[in-house]
């Protein structure tokens, strides 16, 4: 990591962008990056500062994903589309080499920490629709409006805004080592030659407005806390891998846990490989047809890789008994929901796991469907048939158009 080509090692009170930026503490890590709570000293608020390993090869991704992040944060000024926001880009040089830098709005814990966090015993409904709601609201955006594949959509890449306090962990210090007190000097006002003197008075300033800017935050968070569970929208992240869908360059993509079966058996792709959903590359779709029954014969043979996998019949190659179940089962056995939860949710999320990929819903159809719709009083509830058609959202008449940031 840490070595000519790879990570710029940060520390808090670190300054960035001739002291645009200044760094707090580690929010996390990637391949490719390190991650840092950073204070913006120009719009007085917290960023994730993202900071690209040096290699050509990561400052080539790095500019991919400021191409696709440009566009997007563009053509939506309103910042309601559940995507994340680039803020400013730029180039930091460190004893590494020269690194690509990406400042974003500061967000909070991704859904795998919200999964591990309850243990994977599950989250609510209500809360698993809101999340449903803004990704797809995202999706479609992304798809419809800019013609964007992400393409590594997953727990780890979709993150909740934050309610938690950012400066929780306590700030070390914003001064950089050569502003501190010069030695055996305790006022440290001597001895400063006028430069020195007026760098000192700035950092202070910023130590100030940050303490400030502390209060208030965390007053705010707090005030957040108490409204737990009434927002949970969440933004999706990384786009290190999107693509156009009318300029695709590699066949092979999704991180392989979720990747969908044309992407396995190489039958090209289009923006139905976001709307599957992540099952635990043999075993991969054999896992898929225990859930979803026989993949047809046509779809399971006619991909440049289908030979690997399956014989000229359409039957897996090397698996041969399958256990088969269905997605309504496995809700109800593995994972305890009630027969008629289960049938709802069922229903809105098979469509999405088509082997067809042609078949599957669009983010804008996903967005239309009854599961996904308030109840009167505004809240998410059991909805039987009756209610969705007392909304005028049966199923077969689905018309209603949401998806609008206000009412996600
Ligand atoms: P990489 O391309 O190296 O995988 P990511 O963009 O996925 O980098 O970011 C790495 C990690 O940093 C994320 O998993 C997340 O924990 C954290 N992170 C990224 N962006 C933000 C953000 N805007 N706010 C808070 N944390 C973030
Ligand atoms: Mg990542």
């Amino acid at each position: 990591g840490y070595r000519k080509g790879g990570y710029h090692a940060v520390r808090p009170g670190d300054q960035f962008a001739a002291g645009r930026y200044v760094s707090q503490r580690k929010l996390g890590w990637g391949n490719f990056s390190t991650v840092w709570l950073a204070f913006d000293v120009q719009s007085q608020r917290y960023v994730a500062l993202k900071i690209q390993k040096s290699a050509p090869e990561f400052a080539q991704a790095a500019l991919h994903e400021i191409e696709f992040l440009s566009e997007i944060t563009k053509r939506d000024p309103s910042n309601c589309k559940c995507i994340i926001q680039l803020i400013d880009h730029f180039k930091h040089t460190g004893p590494n080499g020269q690194h690509i830098c990406l400042v974003f709005e500061f967000l909070g814990d991704s859904l795998l920490k919200l999964v591990q966090y309850n243990r994977y015993k599950g989250i609510g409904f209500d809360r698993v629709k809101r999340i449903c709601k803004s990704i797809l609201v995202g999706l479609d955006y992304l798809h419809s409006e800019l013609g964007i594949i992400h393409s590594d959509l997953k727990l780890e890449n979709v993150l909740l805004i934050s309610t938690i306090d950012p400066t929780k962990d306590p700030i070390r210090s914003g001064l950089k080592p050569d502003l501190e007190r010069p030695e055996g000097n305790p006022n440290g006002e001597v001895g400063l030659n006028p430069i020195e003197k007026k760098l000192k008075m700035r950092a202070r300033r910023v130590l100030a407005k940050l303490a400030e800017k502390r209060k208030s935050v965390v007053e705010s968070s707090r005030s957040e806390r108490s409204l737990d569970g009434i927002d949970l929208t969440c933004k999706i992240v990384d786009f290190g891998n999107a693509c156009w869908a009318d300029k695709q360059f590699t066949d092979f993509i999704q991180t392989r846990q979720y990747r969908a079966p044309e992407i396995i058996l190489g039958s090209g792709y289009s923006f139905s490989v976001d709307m599957t959903e992540g099952l635990s590359l043999q075993d991969h779709l054999a896992l898929m047809m225990e859930l979803l029954g026989k993949m047809p014969k046509k779809i399971a043979t006619m991909g440049t890789r289908s030979k690997e996998y399956f014989d000229r019949h359409g039957d897996l190659k090397r698996i041969r008994r399958l256990k088969l179940s269905s997605v309504e089962r496995v809700l109800v056995d593995k994972y305890k929901i009630s027969e008629s939860d289960a049938r709802e949710f069922a229903n809105f999320l098979c469509p999405l796991l088509d082997f067809a990929p042609e078949k599957r819903p669009t983010a804008a159809e996903c967005l239309k469907h009854p599961w996904l719709q308030y109840n009167e009083d505004k809240t998410y509830g059991p909805l039987n048939n009756n209610d969705a058609k007392n909304i005028g959202l049966a199923q077969s008449t689905g018309s209603t158009t949401s998806g609008d940031c206000t009412n996600i």
